[in-house]
């Protein structure tokens, strides 16, 4: 294996450059060379590149975003568009590639596997909704600055004695409010792997209230399958009193990646690249407890991901 093509697509997450800066140091300290393509699936199709290497990739680590920028590409799910990405992979005489994305990306880096290109996918995105693994590059930083707004928004609901509803990012996974409202003391969390409960969302409320706490701060998966306002329409009619209502929105993709994501994008890359050495075929990188994981690519797009109800309990049992 000489030279590695890489590229980051679908939504982004804090840390895929730490990611890149991984893989293209690994690289080049093994004798590779190693080509960017600019913008997921779109580039290899119109051969957009950029040169990395040690240079080219200083300076990152600590940014959000991606230096490769990243897109939605429909024309790569056509089997010309398959095609024409492959061809450039062959014209720049790439021998294997690194696929920085989430879900719907390493599906797509299936299609270049089954055309006899070795591919790594390594798990990029803040909803950490890939079953095969424990946690996904740019997760932590995203829960990280989610916990921040809901301490600020907090200050303020306590203050006016408010109940708020905070939506945050999560269409089928709800990991994100899971872990920013245990970890941001929120008083109640909807998640969409859970039976939507307004009954009790209410009883919390009330049992609040009863106690003289009259502030609530309600973190709503966006997956959820009620809109803000019905939810704060609900609310007001059995408490009389009307919510605030905050969508976080993209704030929570962007940001300096914690450490935490750093050190699991140093960790993948580099990993990435040995895999590549070692020739092992189109594997996606995960992780389990402190290990690092390397299953075959075709199997792990199917594996659903189960949301923590030990996590869950606790949240519930602490607010
Ligand atoms: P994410 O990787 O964050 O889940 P998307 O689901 O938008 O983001 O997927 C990113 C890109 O991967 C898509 O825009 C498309 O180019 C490619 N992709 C997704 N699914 C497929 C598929 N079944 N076949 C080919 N390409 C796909």
């Amino acid at each position: 294996m000489r030279r590695i093509g890489v590229l980051t697509s679908g939504g982004d997450a804090p840390g895929m450059n730490a990611a890149i800066r991984a893989v293209t140091r690994t690289a080049i300290r093994k004798g590779m060379e190693v080509i960017g393509f600019v913008g997921g699936y779109d580039g290899l199709i119109d051969r957009d590149t950029m040169v990395l290497d040690i240079r080219t990739v200083g300076g990152i680590l600590q940014h959000g975003g991606t230096i490769l920028k990243t897109a939605r590409s429909e024309r790569f799910k056509t089997a010309e568009g398959v095609e024409q990405a492959v061809q450039t992979l062959d014209f720049f005489g790439v021998d294997a590639l690194v696929v920085i994305g989430g879900d719907g990306s390493f599906r797509g880096a299936k299609e270049l596997s089954r055309r006899g290109i070795m591919v790594i996918g390594i798990p990029g995105t803040i909803d950490n909704d890939m079953g095969y693994t424990d946690y996904t590059i740019g997760f932590d930083t995203a829960v990280n600055t989610v916990i921040d707004a809901i301490g600020k928004i907090k200050d303020t609901a306590i203050a006016h004695n408010k109940i708020t509803i905070i939506e945050v990012m999560g269409r089928h996974c709800g990991d994100i409010a899971l872990y920013s409202g245990l970890t941001g003391g929120a008083e109640y969390i909807m998640l969409p792997e859970m039976e939507m409960d307004l009954e009790g969302l209410y009883e919390k409320i009330n049992a609040g209230i009863e106690r003289h706490k009259h502030h609530c701060l309600i973190i709503k998966a966006e997956g959820v399958p009620i809109s803000n306002a019905e939810l704060a329409a609900y609310i007001e009619e059995k408490t009389g009193q009307t919510p605030r209502e905050v969508v976080l929105g993209f704030l929570q993709r962007g940001g300096s990646p914690s450490a935490r994501d750093r050190l699991l994008a140093s960790k993948m890359g580099s990993y990435a690249v040995e895999l590549i050495e070692q020739e092992t075929g189109s594997r996606a990188i995960g992780i389990s407890g402190r290990e690092l994981t390397a299953m075959d690519l075709d199997e792990v797009t199917d594996i659903k991901r189960e949301a923590d109800l030990e996590l869950l309990h606790l949240m519930y049992s602490l607010s």
